[in-house]
């Protein structure tokens, strides 16, 4: 599809858009089971050997698939290498006070799991593990319906890419799944907390000449509720839609046609990676409900590079220090050090006067677009001589 933005309205008129939702849809009931508060092994722990870092928790509580249990691969279609795209809808995410949880919040804890060693076991499916994709805020006034239907997420979309705010399926250079975090004060249906599932998209364009049929757009929603609510069911959305995106791929026996029974769905211990809670999900090649989380690394930042250095407008473009875990230097760019903070890595500076400040992620939206930038920066504190704006360049 070759259409630009800048293209006259009239010659989209004669497009036929279509958006017809699966015969199925995976989705996640309100409840979850007692959270049990694993987190990565301190950066001391000696069990680790030869760097390696990964550590499959795994749980058999109430509510847990026992070891017996199977998984059918119906030959269908897994994602690999996918991107997420997280979409927020409705003037609540940007209100001032802001939500609890904040829509930052929910990035970042989003973030997080994409970056770190959560997906880790679903490779054993034939996806991959995911990466975040763009992050999107509804234009003000666009709101969902209190009671809303999964039909009005998928209009959502529909419009949003109808309007050119996102790329058609065909369009996009890999698989996409678009994860829409509902508002505050809207109700999902009874006793569903998120689902994922795809529609088709057709369409016929004649100037410029694009037929489309039936190609398949893949998305979720997840109800609005605590954060570690929305930051599990986002988990277990995503492990699902990527190795079952459309109902054919891996399910756990007995299989469903309809509702999807899937790896996210036989199991329900919740914990913690990187202080962001995550739900569980089956891992056949454990035989059993696993969380795979890693080890933390002390990362003490004591040069920036940033030219020129007293302009607002420009940002910081690296960071360097020691990875005091490892006692190795490092230096990475800013986008790197985001990915690594979000994988559960500790970044702070200290200052001139002793004090230290940890440097953690933040996302401001620019006036020109909806769509937002994370950067970094240190934590505010009494002390104004450990930002990360008076190391020096390096
Ligand atoms: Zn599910």
């Amino acid at each position: 599809m070759k259409t630009t933005l800048e293209e006259p309205l009239q010659t989209r008129s004669r497009r036929k858009l279509k958006w017809e939702a699966a015969k199925g849809h995976g989705v996640v009931p309100t409840h979850f089971g007692k959270a049990k508060h694993l987190d990565a092994k301190a950066p001391s722990a000696k069990a680790f050997p030869g760097g390696k870092d990964l550590v499959i928790e795994t749980f058999k509580n109430a509510g847990d698939a026992p070891a017996t249990t199977t998984v059918s691969d119906g030959g269908g279609k897994k994602l690999r290498n996918a991107t997420i795209n997280l979409i927020f809808w409705g003037d609540a995410w940007t209100a001032n006070p802001a939500p609890s949880p904040s829509l930052s919040e929910v990035v970042n804890d989003a973030a997080s799991i994409l970056a770190g060693p959560y997906q880790t076991r679903i490779s054993q499916y034939g996806a991959t593990p995911a990466r975040l994709g763009g992050i999107f805020v509804s234009v003000p006034g666009n709101n969902p319906p209190t009671n809303y239907q999964t039909s009005d997420v998928q209009n959502l979309i529909t419009n949003a890419i109808g309007g050119g705010a996102l790329p058609e399926p065909d369009e996009e250079t890999n698989d996409v799944v678009h994860v829409v975090f509902m508002p505050p004060g809207t109700n999902a249906p009874p006793n569903v907390g998120g689902l994922h599932t795809y529609a088709n998209w057709s369409e016929v364009s004649l100037i410029p000449f694009d037929i489309d049929i039936l190609d398949r757009s893949h998305m979720a929603w997840v109800a609005f509720g605590s954060r570690a609510f929305i930051s599990s069911v986002f988990s277990h959305e995503l492990v699902e839609a990527l190795s079952d995106p459309e109902g054919d791929g891996i399910q756990v026996n007995p299989t469903n046609g309809s509702n999807w029974n899937e790896i996210g769905d036989a199991c329900q211990s919740t914990g913690l990676v990187n202080g962001v809670t995550v739900q569980s999900y089956w891992s056949q090649s454990d035989r059993a409900c696993v969380i795979p989380v890693n080890l933390k690394l002390e990362m003490q930042i004591t040069f920036i590079h940033k030219d020129p250095r007293n302009d607002a407008f420009h940002p910081i473009q690296a960071v360097g220090g020691m990875n005091l875990t490892q006692n190795i230097p490092f230096r990475m760019s800013q986008k790197e050090c985001i990915a690594s903070i979000d994988r559960g890595n500790k970044f702070f500076v200290i200052g001139a006067d002793g004090s230290r400040a940890e440097v953690k992620v933040f996302i401001h939206f620019p006036p020109w677009n909806r769509q937002g930038i994370r950067y970094i920066a240190t934590v505010a504190d009494n002390s104004k001589a450990d930002n990360l704006l008076s190391l020096p360049e390096g």
